[in-house]
């Protein structure tokens, strides 16, 4: 199928992109990378009077290090996220995750901001952000505020974001070069949407010779309406001694309190035991990641 008319704006300035967008808010539609968009639009799943281009608003593909924050911005395109030198060195988990999104033509055109904005459930950028504690900057011509990615995501494709707001940047606190990290996902097929996925970053303490787990965050997505943090399992094993046991008793919980829905392509049994088996094998990596730190060698 082929999209309905519409008129199409090429915005070259945030200002320009606003003001659009406060004067045909009730019928208008943002484009980025069109990765997301296009096939909505072509299938007619959204049918707006005016389509308004972010894609060209330089101000909008930045990545940068300012007051101990990481910031991205929206229409910075995965690739540049992926090779940015910046982000290897802060952030390893942030390409490692952006290699399992789509196919390499995909993660040219596709946008940070456009994924987060889309909200996809099972997308990798929504969750990574949750386990990131990352910021988002969103604008309209009337405010500008910052949300937590916590309170972003509403539900399956939808977000806190109005018909008249954009968001514009990303911040990510710079981590300690001791978090350790690991992520894996399930497809069915290399570059499919995953069936589940774990994101797990962790520092090591010393306590009385002993080897705690300290600052422990958890993060899944494809098994909730909207990406997940279990703080649960958190407080479960933050301050702890980390054993088999205690991997044991963490899975089993995960497995009790996910709530994923079933769908075409499995039930939501088999994606519960996706991810409790999926957790022990990522909370198993990012420890032994955040151990290495420890003992003198270089980040993995
Ligand atoms: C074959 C295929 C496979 C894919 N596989 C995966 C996958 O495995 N994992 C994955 O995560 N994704 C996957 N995707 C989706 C891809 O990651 C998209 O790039 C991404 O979801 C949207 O980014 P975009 O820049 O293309 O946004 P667009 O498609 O341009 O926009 C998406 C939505 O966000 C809105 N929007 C965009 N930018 C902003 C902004 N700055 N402020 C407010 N609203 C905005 C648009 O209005 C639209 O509603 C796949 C896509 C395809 C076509």
């Amino acid at each position: 199928m082929k999209p309905n008319r519409f008129q199409y704006i090429s915005a070259q300035t945030v200002p320009e992109a606003l003001s659009l967008l406060n004067t045909h808010q009730s019928d208008v539609k943002i484009i980025a990378g069109g990765q997301s968009l296009m096939p909505m639009l072509n299938f007619r799943v959204v049918n707006p009077q005016y389509l308004i281009d972010i894609g060209r608003i330089l101000e909008l593909d930045h990545i940068s290090q300012k007051d101990g924050q990481i910031e991205i911005g929206a229409i910075t395109p995965y690739v540049k996220i992926e090779n940015s030198a910046l982000i290897q060195q802060h952030l390893p988990i942030v390409p490692e995750v952006i290699r399992h999104i789509a196919h390499l033509t995909i993660r040219n055109r596709g946008t940070i901001g456009g994924s987060l904005s889309h909200a996809d459930p099972a997308s990798e950028m929504p969750m990574l952000m949750r386990l990131l504690d990352a910021y988002f900057e969103i604008r309209s011509e009337s405010m500008s505020y910052q949300v937590s990615a916590h309170d972003f995501f509403l539900g399956p494709l939808h977000t806190v974001l109005q018909n008249q707001e954009l968001l514009t940047k990303i911040l990510i606190k710079v981590p300690s070069p001791h978090m350790g990290w690991a992520f894996q996902e399930f497809a069915r097929r290399s570059g499919d949407y995953a069936l589940a996925a774990v994101g797990i970053t962790v520092e090591m303490k010393q306590q009385s010779g002993k080897k705690m787990i300290d600052q422990l965050k958890i993060a899944m997505m494809g098994v909730g309406d909207t990406p997940l943090r279990l703080s649960s399992i958190e407080v479960l094993m933050n301050g702890q001694e980390f054993s088999a046991d205690l991997l044991d008793q963490a899975k089993d919980k995960i497995f009790k309190e996910l709530d994923p829905r079933g769908d075409l392509q499995s039930s939501a049994e088999f994606k519960k035991h996706l991810a409790s088996n999926i957790f022990t094998r990522v909370m198993s990596d990012a420890w032994e990641r955040a151990n290495s730190y420890q003992i003198g060698s270089a980040r993995l």
